[in-house]
């Protein structure tokens, strides 16, 4: 008895792992097609000083599938990475990224544009160089790029990487630590990063506004950070109460659906231009 259950059991396993290998391979087959189809789409969502300058944007990487709609990264970076489609997919955001910058610049628009790069995407060959050469193509000001990398490359990328990383923000680009919080952080190592800035995961920041003790640590976070010299972002601020506390501690930026959330590039031209007219987060400078 206990045997012919235990092989149902196997059975009923194997088929849950072929479902799940069929549609990771269909999902792979759909990105190749993606690629050479123009699915992908960048969605812009601004960061905010706290004086109410708009001073970056983050761009996110959309897939419009023609059958399944929009899917978010989450649901297809992953299978990218795996299925070796992540060095294509990457040079779409960069390329698209540094197109949008140069526009923007050519209409006396001086935001940044900041992009994900994942640590498999990094660790590529050539990956850097690359990199270089495409901002070069592009006409776009190095100044006006900025990337964003998590906090695990951070703290275990290879001597390579880093170095990478420090010629790349030599050459002008900035350089974000993307989800702090979020893994093992290497404090000895933080301070000798080649970065800019720190984006403050969001599961840091969601109870700010209702607990003191998430407030005692995003503001020891926020003094960390300004001690080694970079900047603080706070990522996912959803509420004007939330607002309230990060300018209370000082934080430097923030991002997030109480500013705005991702929109298209058409949506989020007309939203900053709206702003410049008194939009409705003028009165928080
Ligand atoms: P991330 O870089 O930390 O981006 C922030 C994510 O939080 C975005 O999700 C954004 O839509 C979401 N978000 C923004 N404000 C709020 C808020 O107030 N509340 C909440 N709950 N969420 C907010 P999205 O667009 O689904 O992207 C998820 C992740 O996928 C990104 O996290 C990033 O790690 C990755 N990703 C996005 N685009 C790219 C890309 O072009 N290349 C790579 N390698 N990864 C990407
Ligand atoms: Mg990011
Ligand atoms: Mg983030
Ligand atoms: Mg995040």
């Amino acid at each position: 008895h206990a045997k012919a259950q235990g092989r149902r059991q196997v059975q009923r396993f194997n088929m849950v792992l072929n479902d799940a290998a069929e549609e990771r391979l269909r999902l792979e087959r759909d990105l190749r097609r993606a690629i050479e189809g123009g699915e992908f789409e960048l969605a812009f969502q601004p960061q905010m000083r706290m004086s109410g300058e708009v001073v970056a944007v983050e761009g996110l990487l959309r897939w419009r599938h023609p059958e399944d709609g929009l899917q978010m990264p989450g649901r297809f970076i992953q299978a990218a990475e795996d299925g070796g489609l992540i060095r294509e997919i990457g040079d779409w955001v960069l390329d698209r990224a540094l197109k949008s910058l140069a526009g923007w610049r050519g209409a006396g628009l001086g935001q940044r544009i900041a992009i994900n790069i994942s640590p498999r995407q990094m660790a590529q060959p050539g990956f850097f160089d690359r990199l270089r050469s495409l901002i070069a193509e592009s006409g776009a000001p190095a100044e006006g790029l900025e990337i964003e990398i998590t906090e695990t490359l951070a703290m275990q990328g290879s001597d390579a990487v880093l170095a990478g990383l420090r010629d790349l923000r030599a050459d002008g680009v900035a350089i974000a630590i993307d989800d702090f919080g979020t893994g093992y952080s290497n404090l000895a190592r933080l301070k000798d990063m080649p970065i800019d800035r720190v984006k403050l995961d969001r599961t840091l920041i969601r109870d700010i506004a209702d607990s003191a003790d998430a407030r005692t640590l995003v503001h020891s976070v926020v003094a960390l950070v300004h001690g080694l010299g970079f900047q603080a972002v706070a990522e996912g601020v959803e509420n004007q109460g939330q607002m309230d506390v990060l300018r209370a501690i000082g934080c430097d930026a923030v991002q997030g659906y109480a500013v705005a959330r991702p929109m298209d590039e058409a949506a989020f031209l007309a939203w900053l231009a709206g702003r410049r007219d008194g939009g409705p987060f003028r009165a928080m400078a």
